[in-house]
């Protein structure tokens, strides 16, 4: 196995770095702390093509390849991990659906727009009363003369509230076992979005509640020539999604670390910095080595969902390795920081810790992995 970038890979990867740190870092606190979704950045990440990296270049993308992506996702997520989540929704579960199911003209009208960076994706999949189990979905797509009328709610969707936003593709129940996506443009009647929500952290991301009354939509907005039959085939396809959160994970596991090891090496007590005591020297090697660990799995999962190899297992892997580093790493960030670590505003990894917890929980909660990793070792 070789996971080593390629030269196109590298070359992703510093421009995303270089454009991290110009444009996103220095930025990352206020955004956090007013809570605003900086819609500009993702016009200037199309004008940079990067708002396609999984779709090929026959629709808009640039089709970089998952260990490529991988890597590129480190680096904004490093930066901050809050509108990373963002760009991690629009390129996967915001864009691959209609890659997956779409038809010809429905990749033509709504997934170059996305790839160009024209509009931003988003999937609402989550509804009140089913979350890790999408079965019990209950937005139902009733079909009429014309098309299709969507009944339902659905929560905590990431990017479908913004300006830019093409419309969310809507997981719904087509008939007693049938299920199907739906491209739900802004605007159509019927379809009403709630207030942004408040969270503990990711709070630049714009998340919130749809609401589908009777939302009349012509036949063509379901994805493909028909629903299918299981909940498993409409979202098999997007467990590449977990490679990407573990992506995400990385790169907030870094910052912790770079954060940590910077303030340690500064900070003096009793005389000395305090990287000269064990017990925070047992901290940042613990870190660092968990963090090559979980990047090994997470690129041997893209390394085998580029090969077109079976790669769910290392993707439930590398999500849950990352994800709990991630949380880790940023609660012994804090408290390598001492007091000055639970303060907002000079040293980031308050923000870093809020941010982290919500990774244990989008795309497959740890307990759900454990379940997903645990019946693929055959029990
Ligand atoms: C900031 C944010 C952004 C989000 N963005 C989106 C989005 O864009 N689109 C979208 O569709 N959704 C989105 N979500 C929703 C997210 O995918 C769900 O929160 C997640 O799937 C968990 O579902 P739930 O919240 O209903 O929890 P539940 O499924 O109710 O789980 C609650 C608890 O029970 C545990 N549990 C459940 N089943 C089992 C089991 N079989 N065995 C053991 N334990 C179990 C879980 O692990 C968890 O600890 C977002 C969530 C957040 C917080």
């Amino acid at each position: 196995m070789d996971f080593s970038l390629s030269d196109e890979a590298r070359m992703l990867r510093d421009l995303c770095r270089g454009f991290a740190d110009r444009a996103i870092r220095p930025h990352a606190a206020k955004w956090d702390r007013e809570c605003y979704f900086p819609v500009e950045l993702f016009r200037e990440m199309g004008e940079l093509s990067l708002m396609g990296l999984l779709v090929p270049v026959e629709y808009g993308g640039t089709g970089v390849g998952t260990v490529a992506f991988a890597a590129a996702m480190e680096e904004l997520a490093a930066a901050d991990n809050s509108t990373a989540a963002c760009w991690n929704a629009h390129l996967t579960i915001g864009s691959l659906p209609i890659l997956h199911f779409g038809t010809e003209e429905q990749k033509r009208r709504w997934l170059v727009p996305l790839a160009q960076g024209e509009k931003l994706g988003s999937c609402a999949f989550t509804e009140p009363g089913a979350g890790s189990d999408l079965s019990g979905i209950e937005t139902r797509a009733l079909r009429t003369k014309e098309g299709w009328k969507l009944r339902g709610r659905k929560i905590f969707i990431t990017n479908a509230g913004t300006e830019m936003s093409l419309g969310p593709l809507v997981l719904a129940r087509t008939g007693e076992n049938r299920f199907g996506f739906f491209v739900v443009p802004r605007g159509t009647p019927g379809f009403g979005i709630g207030p942004k929500a408040e969270k503990l952290g990711w709070r630049s991301m714009d998340t919130r509640e749809l609401i589908f009354d009777d939302c009349l939509l012509p036949a063509d907005h379901l994805l493909g020539e028909s629903d299918v039959e299981s909940i498993r085939q409409a979202t098999e396809t997007l467990a590449v999604g977990r490679i990407s959160v573990a992506a995400l994970s990385l790169g907030l596991a870094r910052a912790c670390l770079d954060a940590s090891l910077a303030y340690a090496l500064e900070r003096r007590q009793f005389g000395v910095p305090i990287a000269s005591f064990q017990a925070i020297r047992s901290k940042l090697a613990d870190m660092a080595t968990r963090l090559e660990m979980a990047r090994l799995i997470t690129m041997k999962a893209a390394w085998l969902h580029d090969r077109d190899e079976p790669y769910r297992q290392e993707a439930a892997m590398a999500k849950l390795a990352a994800s709990e580093l991630a949380v880790d790493a940023s609660r012994e960030a804090v408290q390598i920081h001492g007091g000055y670590g639970y303060m907002e505003g000079e040293f980031p990894v308050a923000r870093y810790y809020r941010d982290a917890k919500v990774l244990e929980i989008g795309e497959g909660t740890s307990e759900i992995l454990r379940v997903v990793i645990a019946k693929g070792l055959g029990c």
